[in-house]
């Protein structure tokens, strides 16, 4: 990373990415000073010749930067004095993100970098970006808050193409971040506990797609209409997408058809018809955002389609796992809450539904909208007798306790049934910490059961 060579750069935060993210500084020739408050973090740097030392004692005086890795919350109260002793210093608190920034900037401004956030769907989006990019041949790095830290990938070269997931807290330490193109999908009230108000998480995210030449917004939720207005009133290059209203420019979803308007004339660009991996609306706003932002880098409609189609989707997201007949298993494990079951029960019209877990607060009862699509509810876990209190006498349920026992209930039952395609759905709207160590071990539990049937077919994997 040269865009601090010569200079002075703290940094704090050692694990696997910050160790790269100061490796990379270093052979940048930067003068690096780096700590974490865990001894063997630091113990491990210094292994690989990485200058150590604790900031509190530092000089700020002398520093550049200063660098929070990834994965360091800037309200986490370890390096929060630091940050506040950086801070009166004078000295800039940045991210890895920005250093990558910096870099491209430096070293090859044109290669084309989409960067993507909003509250819900990053991750589909920034895979399924890279997915349709590698797919048509592009040289194709994908990092950022999913996979890889932004500082362990290629260095930037003209052709090398950039897809990177930014957190508010990543875009937060990453005042020039420049994207060729960059997409906020949407923005509803979540993660405030960190944020503050809403009013402020939406300015953060909006600094993603005001740095971008052009700027690809979900315009469905009144918070990203009014950022779309507002930049093209400050002369942007703005595209609009929705997944539901026809738009007189942009690109919109006209059921599974995607389509760009130009001046009130439609054309069809895509679609999404059979492509298991992008079932259900939500998915329709991810796809138009990957779409607008390949079309934006130079791809082909042929190359985009044959991309939409051969995308494999992301594990534990609406994932289909196994199919016996007409009986399909998903795996949607990383619904850890109503709000994200949601998109789930809205895609299916026939659902077996294994729910349950931690529960959180609110339990199910933003889901009773759904219910009517719900054959039957197998309840696990801790969550199972206040799930069970809400589905009352309109949704026939069982207390099947562990997620094994539903799963083989929850297919019997969808076996028997008469009325077309069935889907045994594990989208438990409760976190798993109360019988399973994560949402992954979860989902890969759910996957084994659902395989483990005689005849069932496995999908992915
Ligand atoms: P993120 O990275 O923003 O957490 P993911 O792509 O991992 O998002 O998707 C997580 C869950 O959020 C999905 O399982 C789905 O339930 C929901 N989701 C995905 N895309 C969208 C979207 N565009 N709008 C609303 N909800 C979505």
């Amino acid at each position: 990373a040269a865009s601090f060579s010569g200079k002075r750069v703290s940094l704090f935060g050692l694990g696997g990415s910050g160790i790269a993210t100061a490796r990379a500084l270093i052979a940048g020739g930067a003068d690096v000073l780096a700590w974490d408050d865990n001894p063997d973090s630091v113990a491990k740097a210094g292994a690989v010749g990485i200058p150590t030392g604790d900031l509190r004692g530092a000089d700020w005086a002398k520093f550049s930067a200063f660098v929070l890795s990834p994965g360091v919350p800037l309200t986490h109260p370890k390096p929060h004095w630091t940050v506040e002793l950086a801070k009166g210093a004078g000295v800039e608190v940045i991210g890895d993100i920005e250093l990558f920034c910096r870099e491209r900037t430096l070293q090859a401004p044109t290669a084309p970098f989409i960067a993507i956030t909003g509250t819900n769907g990053k991750s589909t989006t920034t895979a399924l970006t890279a997915h349709i990019l590698k797919a048509a041949g592009r040289d194709t790095q994908m990092g950022g808050n999913i996979g890889r830290a932004v500082m362990t990938l290629d260095p930037p070269e003209p052709s090398r193409h950039y897809v990177v997931e930014c957190s508010s807290y990543q875009i937060d330490l990453a005042p020039s971040i420049n994207p060729t193109a960059g997409i906020l999908l949407n923005l509803t009230p979540d993660h405030l506990d960190r944020h503050g108000t809403m009013q402020h998480y939406a300015l953060i995210k909006e600094r993603l797609v005001a740095g971008s030449e052009t700027a690809i917004i979900g315009i469905d939720d009144s918070w990203c209409a009014q950022i779309a207005d507002r930049l093209e009133r400050a002369g942007r290059h703005v595209i609009r997408i929705s997944k539901r209203l026809p738009l007189t420019d942009g690109y919109f979803a006209d059921g599974s058809d995607l389509m760009e308007a130009v001046d009130g004339r439609y054309s069809r660009v895509a679609f999404l018809e059979g492509i298991g991996s992008l079932r259900g609306q939500h998915n329709a706003q991810n796809a138009l955002a990957a779409v607008a932002a390949c079309l934006k880098v130079g791809l082909d409609l042929g190359e985009i389609q044959s991309g939409l189609e051969s995308f494999p989707g992301l594990a534990h997201r609406m994932e289909q796992v196994g199919r016996k007949d007409h009986v399909l298993f998903i795996n949607d494990s990383k619904a850890t809450n109503a709000d994200a079951a949601a998109p789930a029960l809205s895609s299916f019209p026939r659902i077996y539904w294994i729910a349950g877990g931690l529960p959180k607060e609110g339990g199910i009862e933003p889901l009773r909208g759904f219910f009517p699509r719900i054959a039957k509810a197998y309840l696990i876990g801790e969550a199972a007798p206040a799930f069970s209190a809400t589905l009352g006498e309109t949704v026939p349920y069982e207390i099947s306790g562990t997620l094994a026992a539903a799963v083989a209930h929850a297919a019997d039952d969808a076996a028997k049934d008469g009325s077309g395609e069935a889907v045994v759905l594990l989208s438990p709207a409760c976190a798993s910490f109360d019988q399973f160590k994560n949402f992954e071990v979860r989902g890969e539990a759910f996957r084994q059961a659902a395989n483990a049937i005689e005849g069932v077919k496995p999908i992915g994997g």
